[in-house]
């Protein structure tokens, strides 16, 4: 393919260039050139014309699935957009040690972690906006992806939007996130060790975290709205069995107090509206998790509770279009396994990528020849 272009005189190829590719030339954004690379590090794209900016990938989402996919498709020249979202670096922000990403014998601080893995995808030319995806529109190719403050378009998109977990909605759940209140038993279960631990929820997951947290904690009261479990029956007869677990039933959490750490956690009755005071050292809230999808509604296919379904490892419904990490991932919900996600979605969309573009050239071939005889 290349050595046919060579071939032909300069004027028929920009000619033929012109009329193919007029759409990039009228951004006045060159497509896969090499300057965006010089640009790394702060948010290049202002574009005070407001006219769509295009990249190879645009990401949406900057934790650790978003960030190693940024890695991945900077250092192999494709030029990459991250768009951070309300919480650049992800939910590792909001905790504080991290003792199971490997490579930090000692453990590592999540925001300073998240902060190296921004630096890295900068090193090899990634472009990182602060801002928030409003609106996506993958029916169009490009595909157009919406900011707050800017359109950009993209030949392909990889969501790495994450889930939030659901939270108690209590005013001091805030204050002691981090200093008591957790929302992740296998991220934190190992520093409660001879704790007294709440665990708030009813479902598989709180049945499966309180059970882990009996490996630390000196005892585990599991909190629940209802008078019976929705966790299936298998991990209801281990948590019944397991004489470390016990049960507040009908009860909400009310409040938390302490000073710098959890001290006591006050329990509400929700038949009786009486409250009890109960230490505690740790308190787990396992109610949920929110995948971050309501901007791709109506695009994109999604299970039931609203996480992307993929095909094919990282693809989602829409040919172009990937997502990585907790936005698809309900199971595992470990920031190595969201990094391994996104590394995974990286090199399908590079892939991705060339094929197309080797398709368009072949595609591209009869209107060019077409083009020369006629101008012959
Ligand atoms: C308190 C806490 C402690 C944890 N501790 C550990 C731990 O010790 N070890 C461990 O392995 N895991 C831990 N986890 C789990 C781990 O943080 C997650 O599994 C991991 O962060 C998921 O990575 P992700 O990239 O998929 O998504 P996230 O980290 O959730 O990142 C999602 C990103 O998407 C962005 N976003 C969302 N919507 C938009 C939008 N509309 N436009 C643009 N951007 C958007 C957000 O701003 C964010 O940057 C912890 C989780 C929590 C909550």
């Amino acid at each position: 393919m290349l050595t046919f272009l060579s071939m032909l005189p300069n004027k028929l190829l920009n000619g033929w260039y012109l009329l193919h590719c007029n759409h990039h030339m009228s951004n006045n954004t060159p497509v896969n050139d090499d300057d965006y690379g010089d640009e790394s590090g702060s948010d290049s794209s202002s574009n005070p014309t407001n006219l769509p900016v295009l990249y190879d990938v645009i990401i949406i989402g900057s934790g650790p699935a978003g960030y190693t996919a940024g890695v991945y498709t900077s250092r192999a020249k494709l030029k990459t957009l991250i768009i951070s979202g309300t919480l650049p670096g992800g939910q590792l922000m909001t905790t504080s040690e991290v003792e199971n990403y490997p490579g930090f014998p000692n453990g590592i601080f999540g925001p300073e972690l998240m902060m190296n893995m921004r630096q890295q995808a900068e090193r090899f030319g990634s472009i990182i906006t602060d801002d928030e995806v409003v609106r996506v529109d993958f029916k169009q190719r490009p595909f157009v992806i919406t900011t707050h403050s800017q359109i950009y378009e993209a030949e392909s998109v990889l969501i790495c939007t994450g889930a939030s977990p659901r939270k108690l909605g209590i005013p001091a759940e805030g204050r002691f996130a981090g200093r008591g209140v957790s929302y992740c038993a296998t991220c934190d279960g190992p520093f409660f060790k001879g704790e007294d631990i709440l665990v708030v929820g009813g479902g598989d997951t709180a049945i499966e975290e309180a059970t882990f947290l009996t490996k630390f904690g000196k005892s585990v009261k599991i909190v629940h709205r209802r008078d019976s479990l929705r966790a299936s029956k298998i991990l209801q007869d281990k948590a019944f069995e397991n004489p470390k677990i016990k049960f507040l039933w009908n009860s909400v959490v009310a409040d938390i107090k302490g000073g710098k750490k959890i001290a006591d956690v006050i329990v509400k009755d929700i038949n009786n509206k009486t409250e009890q005071t109960i230490s505690a050292g740790g308190l787990f809230v396992a109610i949920g998790h929110e995948p971050n999808t309501s901007i791709f509604r109506g695009q994109l296919e999604m299970d039931d509770k609203g996480y992307i379904t993929l095909k094919n490892q990282t693809r989602t419904s829409v040919d172009g279009v990937f997502a990585a990490g907790d936005v698809h991932d309900y199971r595992y919900r470990q920031a190595v396994t969201a990094a391994g996600f996104g590394c995974m979605a990286a090199l399908d969309v590079e892939k991705w990528l060339t094929e197309r573009k080797q398709q368009q050239q072949q595609q591209e071939i009869p209107k060019r020849t077409q083009y020369i005889q006629e101008r012959s």
